[in-house]
């Protein structure tokens, strides 16, 4: 079985997001980049599914040479090899024909990707690829196993789960539940070293979006501290202040 994992190169969640160019570009000036959380999810349980019968996975990334070590992770953790599209990820539309056109090239199994970056918190990706490759996808799932040419997928939904049957090849996005992360160990750290890291250059492609700005929540208010027992004043506080009640 093969399948290919994407993985995001996102900004650490500690991060203090600011923004150049009018508050059009986000500035990456000493920011800390890491594995999107959910596609370290994604990449465990396809590593799980391809050890018993000697498949492979492989991840791919589109970004700049910026993101290699995001790649590497992402090979100690077990990959089998890496593809990166050498490019600015405009928007997910850039990545996901990207990633499409790479797939056609390379057929797949399974495509897996996390259930949203944790940056533009998109969840776009996954679907463009299965829409430009005319195959199933499916979203936010929380169990995957493989039946022979098939998959079976649970999907939580309000007051209950849905359980799937999809045929392969198809196009998923992960959240927790369906697989515990995996720690590189320093074998795994040694040979993501010497794992093949491939390097193709991006297809030129419409721009379809573009931003206009971005903006910063406002800076949140001074708390103000009500003694447990005393809620005549918590009612009067949300009542005469906070205008809530
Ligand atoms: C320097 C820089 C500048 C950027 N500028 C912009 C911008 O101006 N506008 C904008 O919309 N986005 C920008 N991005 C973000 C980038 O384009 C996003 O990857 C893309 O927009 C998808 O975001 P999304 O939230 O829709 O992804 P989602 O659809 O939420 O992502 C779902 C999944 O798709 C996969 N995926 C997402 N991105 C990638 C990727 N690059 N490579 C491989 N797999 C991926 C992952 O598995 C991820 O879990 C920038 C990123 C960087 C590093």
């Amino acid at each position: 079985m093969k399948i290919l994992v994407c993985i995001s190169n996102v900004p650490d969640t500690t991060t203090k997001i600011t923004f150049t160019d009018n508050n059009t570009q986000f500035n990456t000036s000493g920011v800390q980049f890491i594995l999107n959380p959910y596609d370290e999810i994604a990449l465990a349980r396809a590593i799980e599914l391809t050890e018993p019968n000697n498949g492979s996975v492989t991840v791919i990334n589109v970004g700049e040479v910026g993101t290699e070590p995001t790649i590497r992770k992402a090979l100690a953790i077990g990959a089998t090899d890496a593809v990166r599209v050498n490019a600015l990820p405009h928007d997910a539309w850039f990545v996901a024909y990207q990633i499409a056109q790479y797939i056609k090239a390379n057929p797949f199994d399974l495509i897996l990707t996390g259930r949203e970056s944790i940056d533009y918190n998109g969840s776009k990706v996954a679907g463009m690829i299965a829409e430009l490759l005319d195959i199933p996808s499916v979203s936010i799932i929380k169990k995957l196993d493989i039946d022979g040419n098939s998959a079976i997928v649970e999907r939580e939904i309000e007051g209950g789960k849905e359980v799937l049957t999809i045929p392969l090849p198809f196009v998923a996005g992960t959240a927790e539940g369906v697989a515990e992360v995996k720690i590189p160990n320093m074998r795994g750290i040694m040979s993501a070293r010497t794992k093949p890291l491939n390097v193709i250059e991006a297809i030129t492609v419409k721009t379809l979006s573009d931003v206009i700005s971005y903006e910063t929540p406002a800076p949140r208010g001074q708390v103000k501290l009500v003694p447990a027992d005393d809620v005549p004043q918590l009612v009067s506080l949300l009542h005469e202040e906070a205008r809530v009640i």
